[in-house]
């Protein structure tokens, strides 16, 4: 049986575990299977397992970019922890596993006097998940700092990713379909831990005057090309809209927030009426940037 061969592997796995406790959005129905794994056999051999019982298989960072809807995930939901959060240095590279926090990573950084990375300071999030959306601004995304990525594929095999292989571009990378990322070197610049504190200081303080707080999965939309998804919705007239315990933030218009008892489909009716807002006044597709995961 599946259940009893994922728990030989991994005995502190969880049934139906509620995503709502995992995700950022505090929204999402339970995973049938959630399992925390702390190495790379133990991932390959669960990866064995869910082939073997055709079962789906489904990495999850933070949850800060992710919409779970309601009625859950059926497979098996797996998140990084033990080895894949290490961190090491060597002179201006910084080995990173996949499951480290964007905010860790700063912090140590900044403790190695290496700079680059400040563009992050305050995406909430792991190195996986910032690597998959290629994480940053829209001038400065977390690809550009990469030399290589580490991934096992769905069969279980390690590849390699050089720089040459890699393309990033605004909310993309092209990692294969059903990649596992598991870590990567970045590669940053000398600098001084006074100076890069100062920096970061500065980009918390620039990104919460823009930003509400409150549960959130961040920007819902990608900016269209020359344009900002908050504007147009704000322009739409969308701002304080609401569904359920969601709605769309007086603060920034690309926010969708949850009050507190939000469902996924109170925020899926939004991510709608926007959609369809925003199409008919001003012809644009808002094209979704965070995803929705679940059946
Ligand atoms: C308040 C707030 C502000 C934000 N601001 C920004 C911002 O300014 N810029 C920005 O780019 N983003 C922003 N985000 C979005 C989000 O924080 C980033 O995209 C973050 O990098 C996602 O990381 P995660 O670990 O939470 O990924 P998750 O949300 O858990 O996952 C995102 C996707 O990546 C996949 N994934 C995660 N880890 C792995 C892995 N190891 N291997 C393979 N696939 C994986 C998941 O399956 C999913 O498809 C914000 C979010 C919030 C809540």
């Amino acid at each position: 049986m599946i259940k009893t061969e994922i728990k030989k592997i991994c005995p502190q796995v969880k049934f139906k575990e509620l995503l709502a406790k995992h995700t950022s959005l505090r929204i999402g129905g339970p995973a049938e299977y959630f399992v925390e794994v702390a190495n790379r056999n133990e991932l390959a051999n669960l990866l064995k397992i869910a082939k073997k019982y055709n079962s789906k298989v489904f990495l999850l960072g933070a949850g800060t970019n992710v919409l779970v809807k309601d009625r859950g995930i059926k497979g098996i939901v797996i998140r990084l922890l033990g080895d894949f959060r290490k961190i090491q240095f060597k002179n201006r590279s910084v080995f990173v596993g996949a499951g480290v926090g964007l905010f860790q990573l700063l912090k140590i950084s900044a403790e190695h006097n290496l700079e680059g990375i400040e563009f992050l300071a305050g995406i909430p999030g792991t190195v996986g998940g910032a690597l998959v959306m290629n994480a940053g601004n829209p001038k400065e995304g977390i690809g550009n700092l990469v030399d290589s990525v580490k991934i096992m594929k769905p069969n279980g095999k390690i590849q390699i990713f050089k720089k040459k292989d890699l393309h990033f571009s605004y909310r993309r990378s092209n990692f294969p379909k059903g990649s596992l990322i598991l870590s990567c070197w970045l590669r940053l610049k000398k600098s001084k831990k006074e100076t890069i504190i100062k920096v970061i200081k500065e980009r918390l303080k620039e990104r919460w005057g823009k930003q509400p707080r409150g549960y959130s999965a961040g920007s819902v939309f990608k900016n269209p090309p020359d344009d900002y998804a908050g504007r147009l919705i704000e322009k739409a007239g969308l701002k304080g809209v609401k569904y359920g315990d969601a709605y769309i933030s007086e603060k920034h218009a690309n926010f969708i927030l949850n009050r507190g008892k939000a469902k996924a489909k109170d925020v899926l009716y939004l991510i709608r009426k926007i959609k369809n807002t925003v199409k008919n006044k001003f012809g644009v597709d808002l094209e979704l940037e965070i995803k929705i995961l679940g059946n």
